[in-house]
């Protein structure tokens, strides 16, 4: 049975087996990052006990393995995210690092004018570099608004369509509300207009099957942390024809083909867009997370997180004054919570005491709270390795919390 697997898998995270102010640990923090399972500790270390050496210039041995490890990570990111070619996979430090390098290269080629369309909900990953063009180069950001449940206005998104669009940047999975945007829905919409769209896939990639070729998105960026992988590394996906019509963005070695001073050539797709010695053993680590998810079935995941969503939504609903941010129908499992007469500060350090780790404040996506009249949340966020006690837990937690602040 599906809690029978998942019980499985979770065995396979040593951190969980741990205790906090002496409470076993009740890990619901999975938005801001999520625990690596023993095979993607184990293969870092391996790593550095066997492996260790620069990759892509060395011509003796172990700097063959090193290298062959890391590009074959990147064969498995391939798979992972079904794209067409291994050069289509820009491996970076997350995925600030990939909308960065969009918008520094991408980006770099907007004339004062030129529009970006972004959603209210988004990161400040996929806002804040939009405005630094906007300041250097007067390109407009435009803002599609969302609704009161937190889902995307299509209709508005549709209508502020321009001949000026020269980018859709939106997120796929909301990390502060939880919404799933209908990302297939605004490429076929955008592709009409012949606009390029990128997602911002940080808080979809570890819930759902993402296939870029199926939602034809032009950019994809995530990062390893969010996705059982480590910190320090991630992905840019770009369709190859997009990717090779762009400029280079931050140079060194790797980047190039050859150097002069009177002239360089640049290195071929992906090497084009990594310069410099990469996180190596993290782009291994990636690699197995990518086996791992695949192996574990994100459908399964999928199932589970929505199952552990429903049953904490309904809990909480139970809890005079809760009020749940975020109420699309298509949620993953993000609840983002405010309760009236209690700071959510508060809520979040006494249930810390009794083992609960969730996260408070503006969850990098000041604009949408604002949006619904707040500066703070409460957000509980699930991965495939949390369970119905937990909740109860939580829950728990959650009520004895309002008792001591009411
Ligand atoms: N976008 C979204 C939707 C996110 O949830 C996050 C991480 N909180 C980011 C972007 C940024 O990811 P990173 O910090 O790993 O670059």
């Amino acid at each position: 049975e599906l809690a029978t697997y998942m019980l499985e898998l979770r065995q396979e995270f040593p951190i969980l087996k741990r205790t906090v102010h002496g409470k076993p640990l009740v890990y619901f923090d999975n938005g801001a990052t999520v625990q690596k399972p023993e095979a993607v500790i184990e293969s870092m270390n391996a790593y550095y006990r066997e492996l260790n050496s620069n990759i892509h210039r060395g011509v003796h041995f172990l700097s063959g393995e090193a290298t062959d490890a890391y590009e074959q990570a990147r064969e498995k990111v391939r798979q992972f995210i079904n794209a067409r070619s291994s050069k289509e996979v820009i491996f970076v430090r997350g995925t600030t690092e990939g909308i960065n390098l969009v918008a520094n290269t991408f980006g770099r080629q907007l004339a004062a004018g030129d529009e970006v369309i972004v959603s209210m909900m988004e990161h400040h990953a996929n806002i804040v570099p939009w405005q630094i063009l906007r300041d250097q180069l007067g390109i407009v950001l435009k803002v599609a608004p969302v609704d009161e449940d937190g889902e995307l206005d299509m209709a508005a998104l549709n209508a502020m369509i321009s001949a000026k669009t020269k980018l859709i940047s939106v997120t796929h999975v909301s990390n502060a509300l939880g919404t799933i945007n209908p990302v297939k829905q605004i490429v076929d919409l955008a592709h009409l207009h012949e606009i390029p769209v990128l997602l911002d896939g940080a808080q979809a990639v570890p819930h759902l099957k993402v296939d870029v070729q199926e939602l034809d998105c032009d950019f994809y960026a995530f990062s390893a942390h969010k996705m059982y992988g480590p910190t320090g590394i991630g992905v840019l996906y770009g369709k190859e024809a997009l990717l090779e019509s762009m400029p280079v963005w931050q140079g060194g070695g790797d980047m190039i083909d050859h150097v002069s001073f009177e002239k360089t050539t640049y290195a071929g797709l992906p090497h084009k867009f990594e310069a410099g010695t990469p996180a190596i053993a993290e782009g291994i680590g990636l690699g197995v997370a990518c086996d791992w998810l695949m192996q574990a079935d994100l459908a399964k995941v999928a199932a589970w997180e929505e199952i552990l969503l429903n049953y904490a939504t309904e809990q909480m609903q139970q809890i005079p004054g809760m009020r749940i941010l975020g109420t699309a129908k298509h949620k993953a499992g993000v609840i983002s919570f405010v309760i009236d007469g209690v700071h959510a500060q508060d809520i979040g350090v006494l249930i810390d005491q009794l083992g609960v780790a969730i996260r408070t404040g503006h969850h990098c996506a000041m604009p949408v709270l604002h949006h619904f009249g707040v500066d703070a949340t409460a957000r509980a966020s699930f991965a495939l390795y949390n369970t119905k006690e937990e909740v109860d837990i939580f829950i728990a937690a959650l009520n004895r919390a309002c008792d001591m602040l009411r």
